[in-house]
């Protein structure tokens, strides 16, 4: 067996992000910036008014409640032809460009009016009131995303307020999935003797999208060498990482972590990882363009463990992300969850909430049993336990959050 440790740095260690490319704004969600993106233009570009009211001079109001003639109104999206004078006000709307002249709005909320053509402005107002300025929100040369960040919605914004229609990113990962193995059934086939249906393509493929990569459906192979290398070799041709279930423990028939180790030309190590579960891993780098290869272990939820452990992260690197592991955080248990003293670092799937007290707990736990992976469903984290330990109640541990939102579900 070796170290979590050490399998993880022989993955992530070979791997580089993929180029940079140029896509448009609406496809590069998700995506990491491979340089800093400078602002080109300032924003807001023209003083503009923040409320709906009155603007005027603010020296027309030093001697306390003044009357203004209104001469103009100005809505967003049009600029007054006028020049504002003293004792002048004109009707502004948020975002309409102040007229010149003018320096300052009062809202409308604090002015009366005396018929159509006189505002009152009740008091003094401090010069530049309820006025945005060029560059308040975005200055010439202002690094707005930094490279490597993940694109989120707020940046894809910006990026957009710059007049930006492409950006330069690292390029999505392509990743293909096939599953391997005698017994599996296709999921609209009825089950002969002996079969069960594939639950690792479709969770793989699944995992895939919530990742934010492009994820390659490569289908089902038998356990025959001709086969899983055929298709392998195909997968790795068009896409920049693949990953294969099963066939990569000490079964008779497990083929994938040889024929890993084959296309790999030496560069591949099947491992036995001091990890429950997922312990069976393959990992090899094939052809000329280096693809990575995952071979995970066939039980569906060391499928799961063994993607989060080591392909995400790896994934995050070909994304050319700066942040590559997902969050951890120390949560309260509630249940005690004891580990034996194997020497294994144990990945026990749990519900985790946030409590009355505000902090994370760990309120249930799925049977530690590789194969069973309907309770899955309702977890949303992942309990990192180190071996031989009570993990009692009230201790903390760490876990993965794999999503989020569900810390709040009651
Ligand atoms: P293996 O890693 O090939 O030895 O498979 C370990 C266990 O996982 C066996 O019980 C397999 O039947 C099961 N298994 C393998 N692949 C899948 C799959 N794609 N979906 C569901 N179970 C699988
Ligand atoms: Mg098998």
């Amino acid at each position: 067996m070796i170290s979590l440790e050490e399998a993880k740095e022989f993955v992530l260690s070979g791997l580089a992000a993929l180029a940079a490319e140029v896509v448009a704004l609406d496809q590069a969600l998700g995506c990491a910036t491979s340089d800093d993106v400078v602002a080109r233009e300032q924003v807001p570009s023209f003083r503009n008014s923040s409320m709906d009211g009155f603007t005027f001079r603010a020296a027309d109001t030093v001697t306390g409640t003044t009357r203004l003639r209104i001469v103009d109104s100005v809505m967003a999206g049009h600029v007054s032809s006028m020049h504002l004078e003293p004792g002048e006000a004109m009707r502004i709307m948020t975002g309409a460009p102040l007229p010149e002249g003018a320096d300052t709005v009062c809202k409308i909320e604090d002015v009366t009016l005396e018929g159509d053509d006189v505002v009152v402005i009740p008091r003094h107002i401090d010069l530049g009131d309820c006025v945005r300025h060029p560059g308040d929100d975005v200055t010439i040369g202002q690094v707005l995303v930094r490279a490597h960040r993940e694109l989120r919605a707020p940046a894809i914004a910006v990026l957009a307020g710059q007049g930006l229609g492409s950006v330069r990113v690292h390029r999505r990962p392509r990743v293909g999935v096939l599953s391997t193995g005698d017994e599996l059934a296709l999921s609209n086939e009825s089950l002969r003797p002996g079969q069960i249906r594939d639950l690792n393509r479709p969770l793989l493929l699944a995992l895939l999208r919530e990742s934010g990569v492009t994820a390659v459906d490569f289908g089902v192979a038998a356990d025959d060498h001709d086969e899983i290398t055929q298709l392998l070799r195909g997968a790795v041709s068009q896409c920049d990482a693949v990953i294969a279930t099963g066939g990569v423990s000490v079964g008779d028939v497990d083929h994938v972590k040889l024929i890993i180790d084959e296309l790999s030309e030496g560069r591949a190590r099947s491992m036995q990882v001091a990890i429950k579960p997922a312990k069976p891993f393959a990992f090899g780098l094939v052809g000329d363009d280096d693809t990575p290869v995952f071979g995970l272990p066939g039980n569906p939820v060391s499928t799961r463990v063994s993607f989060e452990v080591f392909v995400r992260p790896a994934l995050r690197i070909l994304g050319g992300h700066e942040l590559v592991d997902r969050l951890h955080v120390l949560a309260t248990l509630d249940i005690s969850l004891p580990t034996p003293d194997d020497t294994k670092t144990h990945f026990v799937h749990v519900s985790a909430r946030v409590r009355g007290d505000g902090r994370i707990h760990v309120v249930e736990a799925a049977p530690h049993f590789s194969h069973l992976m309907s309770s899955l469903v309702n977890c949303n984290a992942i309990a990192i336990l180190a071996p031989g330990g009570s993990h009692g109640v009230g201790e903390s541990a760490p876990i993965i959050i794999v999503d989020a939102d569900a810390l709040g579900d009651p």
